[in-house]
């Protein structure tokens, strides 16, 4: 077995770093251009971490590329170009690439190599991680780059395993291309993931069976090819508009308004929304202050796309069981579509209500309803992810004192910023539980952490200490202000992965900071100054200061 830095006579590396993503990969440019020594790892076979995986039919990003792109390089910004407003997965997965090979990432990285075990050793300083295969690396410090939507929920379903057709997880898609002509297809789930396959697969199946359990609210992505006077214009002006990310709420540009709902007159209201509706994207959540607090605003708007649903499909009935009701508009992950309501007018597509008519388990050959079996010769599962903590919670991390993360998160996920725990020396997580995470772009969060860890090794340097965590009272605080948002959100008033109600036994709650990506980066900001204030340090034990350059 080849050990990475564990032999009597090699020194432990600077940094590990897990995950392939957009963080891992940020994680390892960084670290090496520090001159740190460092080893990254990836459970994939290549770059990618999202969109590595998910391969499925229409899987697209829906924030615009422009934003959706690493904001640390002006080079990488003027030689990269988009072409489409929101790109689609094969052009997502060419630009990591491109990005990969530009800054020659992939030397750095183990693939095909998933972590089992991370232990912190308090007399050495050092943590051990181990490999599934039994691999030893020894670190200074861990960066868990695991991302928030890495480990697919295994489907609570009767039986999910015993169908005899073909049989796909929308976020462990095949590389190979799947054929959908003359097939009866199922998809299981109606989120973000499913309703981009929906659209997809359904002109192109012989008939589709879509189960829906809870409807999702969608809205036009009206996703465009970008015309090279567009983007020459967005080129000259990157340094800018990625400056105006960083000081936007979700980490990119999106209209934003300080105009309440109940402001301005119903007619206005209207046409705000209609214009919205128009413009595409996300525009529609940024026509009013007060969507995410005001239920009453928010139910104005909720009724208005219901209207839009009832508009587009014809069939009355079916319409009426698309409209979701009885949660907040944007308190579940609000999709952007390109024809997913029209979808429903082809005479091939099925919309099986799994409210009034619920799966009882899965069979041999297909999916069997209270109200009988429907047979199929392919089945998708686009049910969801074990979402914030699961990869974090895929292994054993233990901490000061023997603490296992199991234990100290078996009531919810606490940590200071998402960056890291009290009891976990050394330990950063990026885009963590209890960071902005999945409301604000990740990308962005990715850098501005990344860039966070590379300011505190640096200070531990400068300083002759060794191990830095947060302090238990700083953590706690953190957290109060966490839930404090959470309450007065309307985020958290849905039963989402954003809450752990997808998983059984989770522990209930959001863990995610509503207060947006630019107060975020503030607080980070804060929790910097005055000499890291919010941590407790360990002074160095001899060992070597870590950075090699500054
Ligand atoms: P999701 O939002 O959690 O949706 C999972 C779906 O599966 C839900 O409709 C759920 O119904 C259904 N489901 C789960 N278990 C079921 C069961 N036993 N029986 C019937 N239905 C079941 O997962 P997702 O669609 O993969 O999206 C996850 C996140 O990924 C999104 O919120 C978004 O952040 C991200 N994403 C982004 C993009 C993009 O950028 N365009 C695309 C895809 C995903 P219930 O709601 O009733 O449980």
């Amino acid at each position: 077995m080849n050990d990475v830095g564990v032999s009597a006579s090699a020194k432990p590396l600077d940094v590990v770093i897990v995950g392939g993503g957009f963080g891992g990969m940020y994680a390892t440019y960084k670290f090496r251009e520090m001159g740190l020594s460092i080893q990254s790892f990836e459970a994939g076979g290549d770059l990618g971490g999202v969109w590595y995986w998910n391969r499925y039919p229409g899987a697209r990003v829906d924030l615009p590329s422009i934003d959706y792109s690493f904001a640390f390089s002006p080079e990488i910004d003027q030689e990269w170009t988009w072409s489409e407003e929101f790109a689609a997965q094969p052009e997502l997965l060419r630009y990591i690439n491109f990005v990969a090979d530009r800054l020659d990432l992939r030397k750095h990285f183990r693939f095909n190599t998933r972590i089992a075990s991370a232990v912190w050793d308090e007399d050495r300083q050092i943590w051990t991680l181990t490999t599934t295969e039994g691999e030893r690396v020894e670190a200074r410090y861990c960066v868990m780059a695991t991302g928030p939507l890495s480990v697919p929920k295994t489907p609570d379903i009767k039986g999910y395993d015993r169908f005899r057709g073909e049989s796909y997880m929308a976020g462990k898609w095949p590389h190979e291309p799947v054929s959908y002509a003359g097939k009866r297809v199922g998809v299981i789930g109606t989120g973000s993931t499913g309703i981009q396959i929906v659209q997809e697969v359904g002109p192109q199946a012989g008939e589709l069976f879509v189960f829906q359990r809870t409807p999702s609210f969608t809205m036009p992505m009206r996703n465009k090819t970008l015309s090279p006077e567009y983007v020459a214009e967005i080129k000259r002006n990157y340094p800018g508009l990625r400056a105006a990310a960083r000081m936007s709420a979700v980490g990119g540009l999106r209209p934003q308004s300080t105009r309440a709902f109940f402001s301005v007159p119903p007619e206005t209201r209207n046409a705000l929304l209609e214009d919205a509706w128009k413009l595409g994207g996300l525009c529609m959540l940024g026509t009013f202050s007060d969507l995410l607090i005001n239920p009453e605003a928010n139910e104005h708007v909720a009724e208005f796309i219901r209207g839009k649903i009832g508009e587009v499909v014809k069939d009355p009935v079916v319409a009426e069981k698309l409209k979701p009701r009885g949660y907040p508009v944007f308190a579940r992950r609000p999709c952007l579509d390109t024809s997913y309501y029209e979808t429903y007018n082809l005479p091939t597509v099925h919309l099986m209500d799994c409210l009034d008519d619920p799966i009882q388990e899965i069979t041999e050959k297909g999916v069997r309803l209270a109200s009988g079996e429907v047979e199929l010769d392919m089945l998708i599962f686009a049910t969801g992810y074990d979402g914030l903590t699961g990869a974090l919670l895929n292994f054993d991390v233990i901490g000061r004192d023997g603490q296992n993360l199991k234990d100290k998160w078996a009531d919810g996920a606490r940590s200071l910023l998402g960056l890291g725990m009290a009891g976990f020396p050394n330990f950063f997580t990026t885009v963590g539980p209890n960071g902005p995470s999945a409301l604000a772009n990740i990308i962005h969060i990715n850098e501005n952490d990344v860039d966070w860890i590379a300011r505190a090794i640096t200070y531990m340097d400068d300083n002759g200490l060794c191990a830095m965590e947060p302090t238990e009272e700083a953590e706690t605080r953190w957290m109060d202000h966490v839930r404090e948002l959470a309450n007065r959100s309307l985020v958290s008033k849905a039963k989402t992965w954003y809450v752990g109600a997808n998983i059984e036994g989770k522990p209930q709650g959001l863990t995610i900071y509503t207060g947006g990506f630019a107060k975020y980066v503030e607080a980070c900001e804060a929790a910097a100054k005055d000499n890291f204030a919010a941590y407790r340090f360990a002074p160095s034990r001899g060992a070597q200061p870590v950075r090699k350059t500054a």
